[in-house]
Order: structure tokens, then C-alpha cells, then sequence
């Protein structure tokens, strides 16, 4: 049951035009945490979403254990903590039939050593709820942005659709930290590079039985291609659509789609009957690509909007928090002054490109070569998964990767 937004109710009148230091485009992780986070630091900001709650469909419950020292650090942590999830101290796969414990956060140089799983809705209703204590705070849901306003090459601000009317948001900067389907960095002419062929999951609750292996995670050997996730009661389960798509699996049948998902899964095959019909599966895209440069005079953009993730390894929410932490950090004492500079903005790109590059490169390695369901059987699992299960001792090093990121990023204490 999802915690109640504060927000779920009808939004206030906005007014037709308003002016802020800094607009946010886009109330996911990235968005919420950096306007959390500049409005402690008492920037104004004004964060738009499009959406009227944060309830939608399964967009990936991990809080990473460097996340988690990031609300730490906010002193927030406790309160998270309060919110009903599990813990994972360990992620694991089946590799050639042996359960092979693939990235292990229990010596990690953190408060929290375990990755936590909890809805998404819940985290972002958290995260608003927070921020909506500072008075420099202001949320709009149901404020979808569609255009900005440009004046002698630089953003001024934005425009938005929203129940009362069209808004005019004027600002000293404007965020896109509205995802991977950013409309942001599409008005802005930012350009994007692709990296790997984009691919297809299928998403599907299956319910949790006392008898079920203890896995977070599995992924590999015949199983390659198949993650579930622990949700307590139920399982989040993904099944990845190799060299076929989903009007080919659709046309096939339910039948035969229930049968080549038991196939790869290690629960029993009568489990496959609780996909009652096409509307219990959802479809999602997973595409990697990286603006190559993330921002123009007066916008930025954090998160999936400046790089798309794919979900394994799950690192794609911690990267948006940690895009901005190192935004505030950077940005809140300028925005205040009113003086963000080109120079600001290319040093918030240049802290954190390093480690999205790297963190991509490392998703690519992890997904492997792209093959059919038959040659994933035949060549088994990639290089980097054989050698974690013949030296254990990597799935340390994979833990602190996975679980801290390549550049793990603090709050400053003073706000920014
Ligand atoms: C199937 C799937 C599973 C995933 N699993 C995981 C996982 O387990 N762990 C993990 O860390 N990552 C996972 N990811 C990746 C993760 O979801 C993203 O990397 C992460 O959510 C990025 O955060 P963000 O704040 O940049 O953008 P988003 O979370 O995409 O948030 C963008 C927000 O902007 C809003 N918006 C969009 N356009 C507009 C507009 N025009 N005006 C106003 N608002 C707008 C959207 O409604 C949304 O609220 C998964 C992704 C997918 C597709």
C-alpha cells in the first residue's frame, strides 16, 4: 500500500507567470533531491511535474547504500528507514546452476550496508514531504513543461500546461531532470549519443512463496536475462526479449510466453498461471545514451536526462541523486547570488561525467553481447559473472561499485 502523497490532492491556483532562482523540470529522484537540497541551502526553487501523485508503474526500488548516506548527511536517514522495505546486504544470481553471491555490501565504509528496496512513490512522497518543510520550497504537480524561453541565447525560463491554465516560469536556471524521454533536453538542442542496442524488458508481479529461493536479484547461466526483485509479498520480476519483440511474443500467445518465462525462472512453472492476460505484463524500453554536453547558458540537465540508464545493476536512481548533490554543491551559493555562470555549469558536467561514462560502460559489460535466447544458452554468461563466481573476493569489489558508485558524492554541511 503506498504511503498518501501530501500531494495527491487537487494543486493549488498557480499563478500565470511566477519567477524563481531555479525551475526543475521533473519530480523524480534527480528533481525532488536537488530541490531539497537547494531550498535547505535557501535558494527559491520551484520544481514542476507533470504527473498529479507519484503513483505509476514499477520504476525501480533500489536506494543504494551511498544514497543512503546521502540522507544520512541530511539527517533523514531514520525517517526513510521508518518507510516499510527490504534489505539487501547481498545481491545474487544462479550461474551454471551454483548460487553465486555476485556483489556483497557488508564491508562497505558506510552507515548503511545493505541496498534498500522500497516503491519508488514512496521514496519521491518522502523526499517532497521534506522539502515541503523548507519555505523556499514549491512543488507543482500537474505542471507539464512544454517549451523554454530563450532571450539572446540564453534560457530565461519555461513554459508549462497546467489544470488552471498555461504557466510562465522565469528563472535564473532551468533543470531537466524530467528522464530519459526529456522534453527539455529535445527544446534545448542538447545532442545525444546511443551506446549498445536498445532492448526490451517485460515487467510482471509474481507472488512470493515461502519456498522460494532466497535470491534479491538473478541473473545468469540459462537464467541469463530473468531479475526478480524481493517486494516482500511479491516478486518484481523482469524478462528480457531477446532477438524477438513484443508483438512477436504478443502473437505467439500467453501460453507460450507463460512457458519460455518458466523456462528461465526458478520458480515452479505453475507460478507463470497468475499472469492471468496480457494486462498483468508491461513493457519497458531500456536504452543507455549520454548527452554530450549537459548544459547551454542558463539550463542544465541531471539525471536520466543527461544519461539514460539501463536498470542493471539498478545504479540509475543513485546516479540522479548524486547528480544532485554535486549540483547544490556547486550551484546554491551562485543561484543565490544570482550569478550561475557558463563555468559553474560545465563543472557540475565535468564532476559527474567520469562517473556516468564509467558506470554505463560497466552496464554494457554487465548485459553482454546481445544474443538469442538459444546462443545465451550456448555461450553461457558474460566473462565478468564467471569470474566473480570463481573468485569471490570480487563481489566485494563489485559491492563497493554497485553500492557506492565511482564517485560517491556529500552534502555539504552549510546547505551549499
Ligand atoms: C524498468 C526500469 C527499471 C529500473 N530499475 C531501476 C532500479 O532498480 N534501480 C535504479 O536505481 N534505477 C532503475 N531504473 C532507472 C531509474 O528509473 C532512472 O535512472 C531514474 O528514475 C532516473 O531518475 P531521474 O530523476 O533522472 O528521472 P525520472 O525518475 O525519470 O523522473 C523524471 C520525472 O520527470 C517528470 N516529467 C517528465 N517530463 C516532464 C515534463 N515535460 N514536465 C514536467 N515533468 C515531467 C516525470 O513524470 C518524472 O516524474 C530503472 C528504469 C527502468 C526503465
Amino acid at each position: 500500500m503506498p504511503l498518501a502523497s501530501p500531494l495527491a490532492s487537487p494543486p493549488a491556483p498557480a499563478p500565470a507567470t511566477l519567477e524563481t532562482a531555479c525551475a526543475i523540470v521533473g519530480a523524480g529522484p534527480g528533481g525532488l533531491m536537488l530541490g531539497l537540497l537547494l531550498a535547505r541551502a535557501g535558494v527559491a526553487v520551484t520544481v514542476l511535474e507533470k504527473h498529479a501523485d507519484f503513483l505509476r508503474d514499477f520504476r525501480g526500488d533500489t536506494i543504494h547504500p551511498s544514497t543512503l548516506e546521502v540522507m544520512h548527511e541530511l539527517g533523514l536517514l531514520d525517517g526513510l528507514l521508518a518507510l516499510p522495505h527490504t534489505r539487501a546486504p547481498r545481491l545474487h544470481a544462479e550461474i551454471g546452476g551454483r548460487d553465486v553471491t555476485l556483489a556483497d555490501f557488508s564491508r562497505l565504509p558506510t552507515r548503511c550496508r545493505f541496498i534498500a528496496f522500497m516503491p519508488q512513490w514512496d521514496f519521491l512522497a518522502f523526499l517532497a514531504r521534506e522539502a515541503a518543510r523548507h519555505p523556499h520550497f514549491r512543488l507543482l504537480m500537474q505542471a507539464e513543461t512544454q517549451a523554454l524561453i530563450e532571450e539572446d541565447g540564453r534560457i530565461v525560463g519555461l513554459s508549462a500546461r497546467t489544470p488552471q491554465g498555461p504557466l510562465t516560469v522565469r528563472a535564473g536556471l532551468v533543470v531537466g531532470a524530467d528522464g530519459r524521454n526529456s522534453v527539455v533536453r529535445e527544446k534545448a538542442g542538447l545532442a545525444v549519443e546511443s551506446f549498445g542496442t536498445p532492448s526490451e524488458v517485460l515487467w510482471m508481479k509474481l507472488s512470493h512463496q515461502p519456498d522460494d529461493p532466497p535470491y534479491t536479484m538473478g541473473h545468469g547461466g540459462p537464467r541469463q536475462g530473468f531479475v526478480m526483485v524481493d517486494r516482500g509479498d511479491y516478486w518484481q520480476c523482469g524478462f528480457v526479449l531477446r532477438g524477438q519483440s513484443y508483438d512477436e511474443v504478443q502473437a505467439k500467445g500467453l501460453e507460450a510466453f507463460r512457458a519460455s518465462v518458466a523456462a528461465v525462472s526458478p520458480l515452479p512453472p505453475e507460478r507463470m498461471a497468475e499472469v492471468r492476460s496480457w494486462e498483468d505484463v508491461s513493457l519497458l524500453r531500456v536504452r543507455i545514451d549520454r548527452l554530450t554536453r549537459w548544459w547551454r547558458p542558463g539550463l542544465l540537465c541531471i539525471g536520466d536526462a543527461a544519461h539514460a540508464m539501463s536498470p542493471i545493476g539498478g545504479f540509475g536512481v543513485n546516479l540522479a541523486i548524486q547528480d544532485a548533490v554535486a549540483a547544490a554543491n556547486r550551484l546554491a551559493a551562485p543561484l543565490k547570488a544570482g550569478t550561475v555562470s557558463d563555468r559553474d555549469l560545465a563543472a557540475v558536467e565535468a564532476r559527474r561525467r567520469f562517473p556516468t561514462k564509467a558506470t554505463q560502460k560497466m552496464q554494457l559489460m554487465m548485459r553482454g553481447k546481445r544474443r538469442s535466447n538459444d546462443a545465451t544458452r550456448r555461450n553461457g554468461p558474460p566473462a565478468f559473472l564467471k569470474s566473480i563466481a570463481r573468485w569471490p573476493v570480487l563481489a566485494h569489489l563489485a559491492g563497493r561499485l554497485v553500492g557506492l558508485g565511482f564517485r560517491p558524492e556529500h552534502v555539504k554541511p552549510n546547505g551549499g
